[in-house]
């Protein structure tokens, strides 16, 4: 790689020299031109933390408004160890990725358990938490704790990647282990947090992914991609895998004027999330071209669904045949939901999830998964039922 062919021919003294000259103009450009965000105002491990969590997967501008809410509902590490799980995630209904409320969740019992109720200010023992991985661990110890921990996210990758003249895509593991490299070097002993919070300010605001802005950069002089006109083709394009589609059908039983909920338990999508009664349309077997003439067929027969619906759950229940469709996409996968109304017939649910009978004035106090929350909204709208 470049930067390797550049390290061993450069004498370690120049290197150190261009570290300094990095660091010194990144920590005067991120004073004057830092964003001011809800999490940086103070610098409490707790708020630096749920800040970090959220921020994974999501965008800053989405994320503020859910870390307002949930700082105000627990303000403290303790107030969220003590809350009930359906409280964490009904705060965090919307942000998805919900498999991050319940490690954050988790990882708060355990530091009130294990830590006295003090967030751990080294990178080897907050890896040791639920949720929290090296680049967590790393924006946790030196933002809330000046701790020399390099941070290396989607901002701070790319903006290293292009310093170093990298051209690989971003998930490889050879950039990734040659920017963890370099990081670990370049932060500063003192003022870690500040450097990282430059590096990522430079990467949202100056070195962004289209048409980077190297015209009014701070770093310009220490950037080997600038310097070999290549800073628009770093990083390579991901090899992106296919997503994987799937085919189901929510059905919303409706009994007088409830409907019946069920939680998801453990091993589910959506785990502790509330949704209607979820059932397959496809064994995942199909080809994208039968799954594709699927979508665009009539709805499934009636008496299909209905075996679906006694086989999860043992009621029986007559099937609407008018429905619409929810399209969604999580990770690699992408969802089309068959949202249907069905009438409650006979039965009691049974199985290893829990059911509620609520009326969709109830539907605000459930913390339900997106799609069920799109439908629940439009029961809600049409009125109660019966
Ligand atoms: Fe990014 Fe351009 Fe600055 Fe290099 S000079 S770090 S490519 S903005």
């Amino acid at each position: 790689m470049d930067h390797e062919i550049r390290a061993k021919a450069k004498p370690q003294a120049a290197d150190s020299r261009e570290l300094t000259r990095l660091r010194r103009q990144l920590l005067r450009w991120g004073a004057a031109h830092g964003r001011d965000l809800p999490w940086r105002r103070g610098r409490d491990a707790y708020r630096v933390w749920v800040s970090e969590i959220m921020l994974q997967q999501t965008t800053v501008v989405a994320v503020i408004p859910y870390f307002e809410r949930f700082l105000a509902r627990f303000p403290t590490l303790a107030a969220l160890a003590a809350a009930d799980e359906h409280d964490v995630l009904r705060l965090w209904e919307g942000l998805g990725y919900y498999s991050r409320a319940r490690n954050v969740h988790a990882a708060a019992r355990q530091v009130v358990r294990d830590h006295a109720s003090v967030v751990p200010d080294d990178v080897a023992t907050l890896q040791t938490l639920p949720g929290i991985g090296r680049y967590t661990a790393g924006a946790i110890a030196s933002f809330a704790y000046d701790r020399r921990a390099p941070v290396v996210e989607a901002n701070t990758l790319r903006v290293y990647m292009r310093l170093l003249a990298l051209r690989e895509p971003t998930d490889s593991t050879a950039a990734r282990n040659a920017v963890w490299e370099f990081a670990e070097r370049a932060v500063p002993l003192h003022s870690a947090g500040k450097f990282n919070e430059a590096l990522m300010d430079l990467g949202a605001t100056v070195c962004v992914p289209v048409s980077p802005r190297c015209n009014q950069c701070p770093v310009i002089s220490c950037c080997e991609a600038f310097r070999k006109g290549v800073q628009t083709e770093i990083p390579l394009p991901k090899r992106r895998p296919e997503p994987t589609a799937v085919s189901q059908a929510m059905i919303a039983v409706r009994r007088g004027g409830r409907y019946l909920l069920r939680k998801s338990p453990p091993g589910e999508r959506w785990h502790g999330l509330w949704e209607f009664l979820r059932v397959p349309l496809d064994d995942g077997s199909d080809s994208k071209n039968e799954k594709r003439k699927r979508h665009k067929q009539a709805q499934p027969a009636a008496a299909r669904l209905e075996q679906a619906v006694t086989a999860l759950c043992g009621l029986a229940v007559d099937s609407n045949a008018d429905g619409f469709e929810l399209r969604h996409t999580v990770t690699r996968f992408r969802i089309s939901l068959l949202c249907l109304t069905a009438r409650f017939r006979s039965g009691t649910p049974q199985g290893p999830a829990e059911y509620r009978w609520a009326r969709p004035a109830e539907f605000a106090n459930f913390a339900f998964s997106m799609p069920a929350r799109k439908f629940a909204d439009r029961l809600a709208a049409n009125g109660s039922g019966e």
